[in-house]
């Protein structure tokens, strides 16, 4: 099969391989639409630091079951499925308690196991899920990352309900879906971008209003009548857009960091006594998730924003572009036909 590599050294190469097989509880995933998310240049960054094992990339994947294993009772061969990239043991403590997103023995596809940009992947059987009739491919992709935790951190972590004020800081792909997933809940959105163009993408899918942070502060004010935000979701990951969600946060506000970061940040004892605020790390997403951020798209209410399509072998030039702050939403790779 084809697939994209991320090589020792930082080059992107297409490269030949042998079909994976699928072991018995397995299934082997043709894949027809494979998401690139940002995460994928954290990763080639690492790879090229030397500080990873050189990797086939890919987590957000959709495709066509073309095989499956000898135990495998969840799918057949031409079902249209969404993979989950977490592939969970099953067995250790956190998986016995349905957090599988912080499986201690599993693989995670795209990271330390063969990912989506890659014409076959072998997902676990429990970690695919059958997609709605005729829907989109392209669309279907991002769900299993984007969707899914865009669907964690506004609902299971930043429990938006009607009427909240919820802030969503970096309105990229994940933020988008978290903009369309906060007003699936009814509530308020107030976006927070530096680029013109996604801020309007961010009001095309729904947010009540979308600034610049240097605006942000005022703007805010005005819009929550001097209120403070119910739900503030950082997708981003600076000290800078931590102070920020931290600074418009309410009474009783919910903090969730998304985007991973190394910068240190400060929160004192008062800000969680006294304001009864809660600072929260969501990371990843368990299967749960990535139903229900199926059900929402099947719904109508979550529609990835797909603005790039392109077959596998570019996938360098679209890296290049997502670093460049060129890509609204997401790009969707193709492995075989474009769809
Ligand atoms: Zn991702
Ligand atoms: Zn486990």
């Amino acid at each position: 099969m084809r697939a994209v590599r991320f090589e020792s050294g930082g080059a992107i190469k297409v490269v030949q391989l042998p079909n994976p097989q699928p072991g018995a509880e397995d299934v082997l995933v043709q894949v027809l639409a494979a998401g690139v998310c940002r995460t994928d240049l954290h990763l080639l960054d690492e790879v090229k630091a030397g500080e990873h094992e050189p990797l086939i990339p890919g987590h957000e994947m959709a495709g066509r079951i073309a095989k499956i294993g000898d135990d495998v009772y969840t799918a057949k061969v031409g079902d249209l499925v969404g993979v989950h990239f977490e592939q969970p043991c099953g067995r250790c403590r956190q998986c016995r308690r349905q957090k599988t997103n912080l499986c201690e023995q599993g693989t995670t596809l795209g990271f330390d196991a063969p990912g989506g940009y890659a014409e076959f992947v072998v997902a676990k059987q429990t970690t695919i899920l059958p997609l709605p009739p005729n829907f989109d491919l392209a669309l279907a992709a991002p769900l299993g990352c984007s969707g899914a935790t865009a669907y964690r951190a506004v609902v299971a972590f930043g429990q938006a309900e009607e009427e909240d004020m919820v802030v969503i800081i970096g309105a990229g792909g994940v933020g988008l879906s978290a903009i369309q997933v906060s007003k699936a809940y009814n509530a308020r959105v107030f976006a927070i971008e530096p680029r013109v163009e996604a801020r309007k993408a961010a009001l095309d899918c729904g947010a009540d209003r979308a600034v610049g942070p240097d605006e942000a502060g005022a703007a805010f004010r005005d819009f929550a009548n001097d209120a403070g935000a119910d739900v503030a979701i950082d997708f981003v990951g600076t000290k800078g857009t931590f102070d920020l969600g931290r600074s418009l946060l309410g009474p009783g506000g919910r903090f969730v960091a998304v985007a991973p970061g190394s910068e240190a940040v400060q929160v004192t004892a008062n800000d969680l006594v006294d304001g009864g605020k809660a600072y929260l790390g969501a990371y990843s997403s368990t299967m749960a998730d990535f139903a229900r951020a199926i059900s929402l798209a099947e719904a109508g209410r979550l529609r990835p924003v797909v603005t790039r399509k392109a077959p596998l072998a570019d996938a360098a030039e679209v890296l290049n572009d997502l670093r460049d702050g060129k890509i609204v939403g997401r790009a969707v790779l193709f492995p075989g036909p474009m769809g």
